[in-house]
């Protein structure tokens, strides 16, 4: 592990990615100069439905949107059919199926290591501290040189806690390959977003979504932000369609209600405090992880227990037991504050 003042993505993407010829569609060749035209080029019926047409492939009004809200350039914006798809991408770019490696900190999100096996990709694990905290020592004295992505959940899932910065930061110095930070959950924090540092870290790739604080996970919207270099190898192998119409339309819309959005995050963040509350004085319940998100994490005395007595009750929550340092755990995510007060009255009767 170096420095990575002369870091190239170019370096890292796979030759085949390199090299290729992306697909054009239809609709990247034409420049639209208003109502006025008259599309026979891509084979759609022309009949209006209001969704006769193919979506924009690059996505131009809600990337000015979004490029505005998040204070990047449209250039440093990727989007997918959720975040589950641009970090598919990134697979599909940077790592050489059965040769190449990544890095994760489990307990995690299991879709980097799902994704991974997809993929045909190793992955190093350097497992998180009890406490769910990067274990820098651990990550120091590691030498990966096959390892092109290296994933940070912050907050993490399932712990709900923000990794510490200046380990962070380190990491972003001294990996050679591509950093990904992970920021489903960053709308519930206090924290600023890793994405206004992209210009001090060439290797830095922020993911976002609006699954969650935006209450969109249905239309599948997620979001990557990078280097301009690093936008431009994965834009060549993204599916040019990979954002439809309507999911479009509907982010649009929803970014609109900017005032109810916070409103939502502040009542989400206010019932995960009462949640946390209430759990201290239950007696089977041994410890609350301090969480920056719109769950908790709680180790209990017997988690499949209280899990079948839930689900009994009509009650879904997210067993975490088999994760590594999560031995009975379950994870709770905030609902409606009814929701959360049939819990906490289910949870009080168990
Ligand atoms: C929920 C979640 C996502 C969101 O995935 P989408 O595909 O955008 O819905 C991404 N990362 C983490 C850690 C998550 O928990």
């Amino acid at each position: 592990m170096g420095s990575n003042n002369k870091f190239n993505p170019l370096n890292l993407c796979r030759e085949n990615v390199k090299l290729l010829d992306p697909y054009t569609s239809a609709r990247d060749e034409y420049v639209s100069n208003g109502n006025k035209m008259i599309f026979l080029d891509a084979n759609e019926n022309p009949n209006e439905t209001g969704v006769n047409r193919y979506p924009d492939p690059l996505q131009r009004s809600l990337r000015t949107e979004i490029a505005i809200l998040k204070n990047v350039t449209e250039n440093q914006l990727l989007f997918g059919n959720g975040s589950d798809e641009v970090l598919d991408l990134l697979f599909r770019a940077f790592c050489e199926p059965n040769k190449d490696a990544v890095i994760t900190f489990p307990p995690t999100y299991g879709m980097y290591g799902v994704l991974a096996a997809i993929n045909s990709v190793q992955v190093h694990e350097i497992p998180l501290t009890t406490s769910f905290n990067i274990d820098i020592e651990g990550y120091r004295k590691k030498q990966y040189s096959k390892a092109k992505i290296l994933f940070i959940c912050s907050p993490n899932n399932p712990s709900g806690n923000l990794m510490d910065s200046m380990h962070v930061e380190e990491i972003l110095q001294t990996f050679d390959g591509l950093v990904v930070v992970d920021e489903a959950y960053i709308d519930f924090t206090e924290s600023q977003s890793w994405s206004n540092r992209l210009l001090e870290f060439p290797n830095l790739v922020v993911i976002q979504t609006l699954s969650k604080a935006y209450g969109l996970a249905g239309i599948r919207l997620g979001m990557l932000m990078a280097s301009d270099q690093i936008i431009s190898i994965l834009q060549k192998i993204k599916p040019p369609y990979n954002v439809n119409e309507l999911t479009q339309l509907k982010a649009l819309e929803r970014l609109a209600q900017k005032e109810r959005i916070q409103k939502e995050v502040r009542e989400i963040i206010v019932e995960r405090k009462r949640l946390e509350n209430a759990l201290k004085f239950m007696p089977f319940v041994k410890e609350i992880f301090p969480s920056e998100a719109n769950f908790v994490l709680v180790r209990v005395d017997q988690a499949d227990q209280s899990y079948a007595q839930l689900l009994d009750q009509g009650i879904v929550v997210r067993n975490r037991s088999k994760q590594l340092h999560c031995e009975n755990t379950l994870r709770f995510t905030i609902g409606t504050p009814n929701e959360n007060n049939t819990l906490i009255e289910t949870l009080n009767k168990l």
